[in-house]
């Protein structure tokens, strides 16, 4: 259930503007899965090409962190948050 929990809304807030600010940032790609996505999310969906995760859901879930360092300070994510390296591999099968 960790997982399933939301941030707080200030949270959700600030992750979303640092990955609407991020070159990792792009539309999410024509797929069938992210088709499908896009009849929740909006036909607007964006994707971090770092993880494929959708933004609008990685942002708003308490247990998502973002997987880049901040160029200005490594010792940070872009979300400025405490960056911890993400798990080898860990990305969406799609
Ligand atoms: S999660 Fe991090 S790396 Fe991905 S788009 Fe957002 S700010 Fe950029």
């Amino acid at each position: 259930m960790e997982g399933l929990k939301h941030a707080k809304p200030w949270i959700i807030e600030k992750h979303l503007a640092a990955c609407n600010a991020c070159e990792f940032a792009a539309a999410a790609p024509d797929t069938l899965i992210y088709n499908g996505a896009k009849v929740v999310v909006g036909k607007d969906a964006r994707i971090c090409t770092a993880c494929d995760c959708l933004i609008n859901t990685k942002a708003a879930m308490a247990s998502e962190a973002c997987p880049k360092q901040d160029p200005a300070n490594p010792e940070l994510s872009r979300w400025g948050e405490s960056w911890k390296e993400p798990p080898k591999g860990k990305r969406w099968p799609w």
